[in-house]
């Protein structure tokens, strides 16, 4: 029997990843995408087959979080075996700027969707995209069991559907898990994230196109893991016997500055020419710190990344590198020179 997936957020970065690694596995898979006047299918194009096809598995309906009713009518026409709720407001900057849209797609959002399913009637697991964000200000290492202290409007939206998913599953024994994962970057992020922003970077001052990359703190710590490795890790939630909540994470912390050195370091250059701060890229509540403890995901669902923060820097210099060559927006992991035979633990079945 073809198993049938339904992702929220699959034209974003995790969703991108997770619709190819479903399609891998034989799935069918349905993805909600937002009407825009221009295209914002860059990540799945290479993916997409006309649905006329008769092969075709990849299959995209138009959508809204704010939309319940839309997302009712949606679960009952598909009728999914899983459901992986991806889509959010996910940038923490900019939810400061925009607190009340953040809290309706990050935060209630994912209760439409949970109501969606009840209200649908189906039978499916239920998968939350959670974030290392709800640490907060609780000093690492962070685990499954470390107190939540959000500092965002983002980290605050999301502590809501942490828990709502968690109400779910024990009021209406659904099979619904919050996966709490740190940050996780690759040649897909979004370009407004610390580490793109500053691979962009890295490629266009070396290419002679730009002299300065504008910065913010530079001392905050991240557990940067690559995404492709943290989509297996969600799959593996939901084919674990039992609904459990999960860290992924690398264990591994470096700071902006150590990140920069690898990037800039990667090509030749030194950091310090070219980076100039300016304060609007700071944050009116800062995250210190954030380095997960996964061992429960290593012990309970065999995931273990292979992916920590230096060598993400110089593939992502890399990746960089050629997309600007060929003017694209990204190129995928697998074309670069470097990558030839590695090996993912996370990534891999
Ligand atoms: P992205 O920002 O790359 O993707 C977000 C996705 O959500 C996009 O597909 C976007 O659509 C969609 N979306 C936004 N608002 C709505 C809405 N109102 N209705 C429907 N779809 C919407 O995020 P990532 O892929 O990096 O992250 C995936 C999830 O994991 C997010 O929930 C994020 O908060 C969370 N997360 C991410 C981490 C990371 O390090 N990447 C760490 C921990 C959690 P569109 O393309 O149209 O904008
Ligand atoms: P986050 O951990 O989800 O907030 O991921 P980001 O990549 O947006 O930010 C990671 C860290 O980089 C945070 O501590 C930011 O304050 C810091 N940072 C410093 N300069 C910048 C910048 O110009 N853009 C972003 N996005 N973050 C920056």
């Amino acid at each position: 029997m073809t198993k049938r997936a339904f992702i929220t957020g699959i034209t974003g970065q995790d969703g991108s990843y997770l619709a190819e690694l479903l399609l891998s596995k034989g799935y069918e898979v349905h993805g909600l995408i937002r009407r825009a006047s221009t295209f914002n299918t860059h990540r799945i194009d290479h993916l997409y087959v006309d649905p006329h096809d008769p092969h075709a598995k990849l299959f995209l309906h138009y959508g809204d979080l704010s939309d319940g009713a839309r997302m009712v009518t949606l679960l009952s026409q598909i009728d999914p075996d899983e459901v992986y709720n991806l889509a959010a407001q996910s940038h923490v900057r900019v939810s400061f700027d925009e607190p009340e849209h953040t809290a309706d797609t990050t935060g209630t959002g994912t209760i439409r969707l949970l109501e969606a399913v009840r209200l649908a009637g189906i039978q499916t697991k239920f998968y939350q995209a959670s974030t290392s964000e709800l640490y907060g200000a609780t000093p690492p290492p962070q685990n499954e069991e470390t107190p939540f202290y959000p500092r965002s409007p983002y980290a605050a939206a999301k502590l809501y559907s942490y828990w709502i998913t968690k109400n779910y599953r024990e009021a209406y024994d659904m099979f619904a898990v919050n996966g709490i994962l740190f940050n996780h970057e690759s040649p897909r992020r979004g370009e407004t994230f610390v580490t793109r922003k500053i691979t962009r970077a890295v490629a266009r001052i070396k290419a002679g196109e730009e002299n300065h990359l504008y910065l913010g703190n530079l001392d905050s710590i991240r557990d940067w893991g690559y995404a492709a490795e943290y989509v297996e890790g969600m799959w593996r939630m939901l084919q674990a016997d039992t609904p459990e909540d999960f860290v992924l994470a690398t264990g591994v912390g470096f700071t902006i500055k150590d990140f920069l050195e690898v990037a800039f370091g990667h090509v030749g250059l030194d950091w310090a020419e070219y980076v100039r701060f300016d304060e609007r890229y700071l944050r009116p509540t800062e995250v210190d710190a954030l380095i997960g403890d996964p061992s429960k995901a290593a012990d309970k669902l065999g995931w273990v990344p292979a992916v920590h923060g230096d060598e993400l820097a110089r593939l992502m210099v890399d990746a960089d590198t050629i997309a600007l060559e060929q003017g694209a927006k990204w190129i995928d992991t697998v074309s670069l020179p470097s990558w030839s035979n590695r090996e993912l633990v996370g990534a891999r079945a």
